[in-house]
């Protein structure tokens, strides 16, 4: 994520922000430009961009403090076009719903931002209800006895289970499921990731890669879900998976490793929008743990570039993580295998990106 720039008075801000500390202006995101846009509001009621004098409203989802993100008044839509994904939010009369919202919708539009910043084609379902992207976002209270609402992606639609925004009830899960790692924004890279495997490698030319890298999709996803619950991954699966889950079936390991691309790039362009320079004092001779951020990784279109700022930055992060008596930041080891499928997913996203 990039570090933002107030544009009536140059203090830095990050994405969330409502408001400039500095000048007392109003923030808010715009996803056309991917740019923070102070704003002033006039006797009329309108907001007026201090830096262009252009006029805005904020998305209607504001109102809950779960977005902010604007819309040029020229365009009348009530919603920003993270917020227009939704076709489920949670029951807004239960208050831990609405706390658990906003932790989702905080990661939603993290996801959002990413898609954007690549030019990946973001398109409603509303408007295109075969290849468009929707989200839903349930509770169990509403299930059967006995029954939970399962996060997963379907035809363009990503459920979410809102207990995942629940750190204890993650936790929970995290610890049952043996897992590493697990929060609501991973689930949200994960589960896009088959949404885009729908869109840019079935019936495409990548195919024939992707089945030499990840294996053939076409068996049965059924049989391989429940050779996985009964016997788990196989032992020596690291040398070939990120992760255990990536195991279970050919979409899973896409998924997995996709998600793992989206952490990676928008990980460095935070250290990248940071300035940041590794060079421990003693690495002079072999340099295998120093790196100067010098591209956006966003941007970025050598795979090689990308990898070799991030090795060394999960190092540093893991090593900074301990000392404060945390788990490591990036418990994953990438060797040559999963460097392979990740270089693959960077060059199909590249591919992809809209110009
Ligand atoms: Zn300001
Ligand atoms: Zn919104
Ligand atoms: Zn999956």
């Amino acid at each position: 994520m990039q570090l933002f720039t107030c544009d009536h008075c140059s203090q830095p801000v990050y994405f969330d922000n409502t408001l400039c500390l500095n000048c007392q202006n109003q923030l808010g995101f715009d996803g056309l430009k991917l740019k923070m846009v102070s704003l002033q509001p006039q006797p009329d009621g309108r907001l007026i961009s201090a830096a262009d004098g252009k006029a805005y409203h904020f998305c209607s989802n504001s109102q809950y403090h779960v977005c902010n993100w604007v819309i040029p008044d020229d365009d009348p839509a009530i919603f920003c076009m993270a917020c227009s994904l939704n076709r489920t939010i949670p029951d807004l009369s239960q208050p831990e719903y609405l706390e658990r919202w906003r932790v989702i919708e905080t990661a939603k539009h993290w996801l959002i931002y990413a898609l954007l910043r690549w030019k990946l084609p973001v398109i409603s379902k509303v408007t295109d209800p075969e290849i468009g992207l929707a989200f839903n976002f349930k509770s169990d209270s509403g299930m059967p006895p006995g029954q939970r609402v399962l996060t997963g992606h379907a035809d363009g639609l990503i459920t979410m289970n809102i207990a995942e925004a629940d750190d204890v009830e993650r936790e929970m899960a995290r610890n049952s499921m043996d897992e590493v790692y697990r929060t609501v924004l991973g689930h949200f890279r994960h589960e896009i990731g088959h949404y885009y495997w729908d869109r840019l490698i079935a019936d495409s030319a990548h195919l024939e890669t992707f089945r030499e890298l990840y294996g053939d999709e076409s068996t049965s996803y059924q049989d391989a879900l429940q050779k996985h619950y009964q016997n788990g991954a196989p032992e020596n699966w690291q040398e070939n998976y990120i992760s255990a889950y990536a195991t279970m079936h050919p979409w899973e390991s896409w998924a997995e490793t996709w998600a793992h691309y989206l952490h990676i790039v928008d990980t460095l362009e935070t250290a990248y929008a940071f300035g940041i320079t590794i060079q421990p004092k003693n690495d002079n001779h072999y340099q295998v743990l120093s790196t100067k951020m010098e591209d956006n990784a966003y941007d970025c279109a050598d795979f090689e570039k990308i990898f070799e700022e991030w090795l060394p930055l999960s190092i540093m992060m893991n090593s900074l993580n301990r000392s404060m008596g945390a788990k490591d930041l990036y418990p994953f080891v990438i060797n040559a295998t999963v460097k392979g499928k990740l270089k693959f997913i960077h060059e199909v996203i590249h591919q992809a990106a809209l110009k």
